[in-house]
């Protein structure tokens, strides 16, 4: 397993290229850019985990498929137990960094093996194999990879073959002996230019007449033909100011991009689906349903993190022991298990699938990040509440260091007890960072993932023909209607 330095030469060996501030920025400038080093760190700091002495036990396990030790994170899981393991991780690394993790990636696994063998089954084809390989890679060289599946969509009431633009989705526009070549656009990854690889995905259901849009493949992060361009996010130019403290955490953050494919070659060995639009409704659900229990440890973690810094800062302010502020600190911590218990029920009712392993309840997990999607904005409208208009209002950290008008600040910030002007604003950049600002967690949680429509309609789907119907008659037979 690689440790952070090794995960950081490796990044640097890479020789990633990224549009960024109207230039480009390659190779070492783009790992120590300012504005991507955060992500850097937050990985960096993952990988360091899996060493950690106490953390052995949980962070690493047995591959299935080589017998070797891995990291859990690149584990596909065979039991119950490794599923609610996957929860806690999340929630425990997230904890650490106050930001997302990012190694979710390897949740599509279970979702591209039980699909591909479906569709061998069906077609003769021999994507099974690719996948179960690919793992092996993957977990061998201990990767962390960026999802890809959010296409540019353009008018998103029409399919993607009759679109205007051929290329409003990721499609394929050629194939050969060799493999198949990509062209398209995939929207808002994060982590692009951090990762080893970008694990190609469809974002939605495709009918008959989309099949170049089939698509999904694992592609290297640095493959010719892809353009990473950065996004333009909350607070970036903090970053680059080099503050202190202004940007809450200090350490990690998040960088997305806009990832162009420019006629990318990928060989058939990294193909997993190619032209089978009737498997695509399968592989979007039960990535859906795989990924999303991992919200209730994900969006946890940050969480934790925030009602930490929000009692901090109530015992800055002299206000910890009133009792309406206990009351909203004790919802606060209702909405953080309650997205947990979702998370981990759909891993207890986890059921076993040949060649797969353990796939968590799709119904529960869904409802997973839908309950994430609302609980994350009512946890963040209570922090507001408690801390009060500083959160927006509070001097940068230079004039804090300006002696001209520090004794000022030092003296009108401080709070209760001996709390220091400067400890307060750190913790309130901290709150701003998770609420408003470069980590905000709201955005994470109403559309990473998938939006919460998306996971209300799986639930929908899921939820409807005989499990309703079977409501239905009980209903009417507790009011008479049937016997
Ligand atoms: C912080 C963050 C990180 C992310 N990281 C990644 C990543 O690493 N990889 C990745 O692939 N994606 C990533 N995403 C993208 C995320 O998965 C998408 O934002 C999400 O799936 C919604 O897609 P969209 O942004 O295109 O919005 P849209 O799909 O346009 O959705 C906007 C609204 O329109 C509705 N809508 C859209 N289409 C229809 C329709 N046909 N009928 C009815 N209603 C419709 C939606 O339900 C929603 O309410 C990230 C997003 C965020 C915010």
């Amino acid at each position: 397993m690689k440790t952070g330095k090794q995960y950081i030469q490796d990044m640097m060996n890479m020789n990633f290229e990224l549009y960024i501030d109207g230039g480009k920025v390659k190779g070492p400038e783009v790992i120590n850019h300012p504005k991507v080093r955060p992500m850097i760190n937050a990985i960096a700091e993952t990988y360091d985990m899996q060493h950690e002495k106490d953390l052995q036990e949980s962070l690493q396990c047995k591959s299935h498929l080589t017998g070797e030790i891995i990291s859990r994170w690149t584990h596909v899981p065979q039991t119950v137990e490794d599923n609610i393991r996957k929860v806690d991780i999340t929630r425990f690394a997230n904890r650490r960094i106050g930001m997302c993790s990012f190694r979710c990636v390897q949740n599509s696994f279970p979702a591209l093996l039980l699909t591909a063998q479906e569709t061998d089954k069906a077609k003769g084809t021999h994507y099974y194999n690719n996948v179960v390989e690919y793992i092996k890679y993957f977990q061998k060289n201990d990767l962390v990879g960026c999802p890809a599946l959010t296409d540019p969509k353009g008018d998103r009431k029409v399919p993607a073959h009759l679109q205007e633009d051929p290329d409003m989705y990721l499609r394929v526009v050629d194939k050969n002996k060799e493999g198949i070549v990509l062209r398209g656009a995939k929207m808002c990854q994060t982590g692009s230019v951090v990762t080893y690889e970008k694990i190609v995905l469809p974002c939605i259901t495709h009918g008959p007449g989309a099949e170049a849009y089939a698509v999904a493949c694992a592609v290297p992060g640095n493959a010719k033909g892809i353009k990473n361009i950065s996004a333009r996010y909350s607070q970036d130019d903090r970053r680059v100011e080099n503050p202190e403290w202004d940007m809450g955490n200090i350490k990690y953050g998040f960088h997305e991009t806009v990832v162009i494919f420019d006629d990318v070659f990928v060989p058939w060995e990294r193909v997993f689906m190619c032209g089978e639009v009737e498997f695509t409704g399968m592989l979007v659900n039960l990535i859906g349903g795989t990924h999303r229990p991992t919200t209730g440890g994900c969006k946890t973690g940050w969480t934790d993190v925030l009602i930490g810094a929000v009692q901090t800062y109530a015992e800055y302010n002299g206000t910890s022991t009133v009792s309406h502020i206990r009351d909203k600190i004790t919802d606060m911590i209702m909405y953080n298990e309650m997205m947990y218990s979702c998370g981990i029920a759909s891993c207890v009712k986890s059921t076993w699938h040949d060649g797969v392993g353990m796939i968590p309840d799709m119904l529960l997990g869904n409802n997973t990040k839908y309950i994430t999607s609302k609980a994350v904005y009512e946890l963040v409208r209570l922090a507001e509440d408690i801390v009060g208009g500083i959160i927006t209002t509070l001097p940068s950290d230079k004039e804090f260091r300006n002696p001209e008008i520090s004794h000022y600040l030092d003296r009108f910030y401080k709070g209760a007890r001996g709390a220091t002007a400067e400890n307060r604003a750190r913790i309130v950049r901290l709150i701003e960072n998770l609420t408003y600002g470069a980590g905000a967690l709201c955005h994470s949680a109403a559309h990473g993932g998938g939006s919460g429509q998306a996971c209300k309609l799986s639930m929908y789907e899921f939820a409807r023909g005989e499990p309703l119907e079977s409501r239905k008659r009980d209903a009417q037979r507790l009011c008479g209607i049937i016997k």
